[in-house]
């Protein structure tokens, strides 16, 4: 199975990835969908990621980010992150979909990626704007439970895409420009539950390419796959990137 899928890979003409947090978890970073405990426990994502209950009590946010997003930027990339890097980096891979917000793809190395969701390195001003970055909001957590705009005494909030927030278009079209080209997708460590990243594999479907899942929790697409792997994340990419060294 694996030496069937190295050989799609080095023969592809155009390959790319989408990934979701079940290749963060192996960096420590727990999966909210699946994991219930530590961090969710004691906080309601629901709430945390909800746009009108930020606006009300931003507090509540920013409390959790203090404890957990900002932790972000001292997680190392796992080996599947390291898979993708070295896939790119030999000219096969041309780029990554992620629904990950953790920065660990670019870590990794990866150039080319999309995030669906934003990210938190990023900030602006809810009012007029002004982009702050994550150190500046870092900086203003230390006096204040809520960092505040310097310019407009606006709400900051960070650019991740909370829910009932419009996803980022840009991000949205260049992916699907993306998969439309590939003749082979690799779709790692989610359970395509989520739109629009569900429907990308889909667009590569349609259009005559294989996709390859690697994931633990089967998907609505197991049945259209070339390949399923679901054995554990780590150890299938351990094997993979032996063969691209
Ligand atoms: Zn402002």
């Amino acid at each position: 199975m694996i030496e069937e899928l190295v050989k799609a890979i080095k023969k592809s003409n155009y390959l790319v990835a989408l990934t979701g947090a079940g290749i963060s978890t192996l960096s420590g970073i727990p999966d909210f969908r699946t994991d219930k405990s530590g961090i969710w426990e004691r906080y309601d994502q629901s709430r945390i990621f909800d746009i009108s209950y930020f606006k009300k009590h931003p507090e509540y946010f920013y409390k959790f980010a203090k404890e957990y997003i900002y932790t972000f930027t001292n997680i190392e990339p796992a080996i599947a992150h390291k898979f993708l890097a070295r896939l790119e980096e030999i000219g096969i891979l041309k780029s990554i979909t992620t629904q990950n917000v953790d920065g660990l793809h670019q870590k990794a190395g990866s150039k080319k990626v999309f995030e669906l969701h934003g990210n938190p390195f990023r900030s602006h001003c809810l009012s007029c704007k002004k982009i702050f970055s994550q150190k500046e909001i870092e900086i203003m957590l230390k006096d204040s439970d809520v960092p505040l705009c310097n310019e407009c005494s606006g709400l900051i909030k960070p650019d991740i895409i909370f829910y009932g927030e419009m996803l980022p278009e840009d991000a949205i079209n260049s992916s699907i420009a993306e998969v439309e080209k590939c003749d082979l997708m690799l779709v790692l460590g989610t359970s395509l539950v989520v739109y629009p990243a569900a429907y990308l594999p889909e667009i590569a479907l349609r259009n005559g390419a294989l996709i390859a899942i690697l994931n633990k929790q089967p998907t609505h697409l197991s049945g259209r796959a070339k390949w399923i792997i679901d054995d554990d994340l780590a150890v299938t990419c351990s094997m993979l990137i032996k063969y691209f060294e």
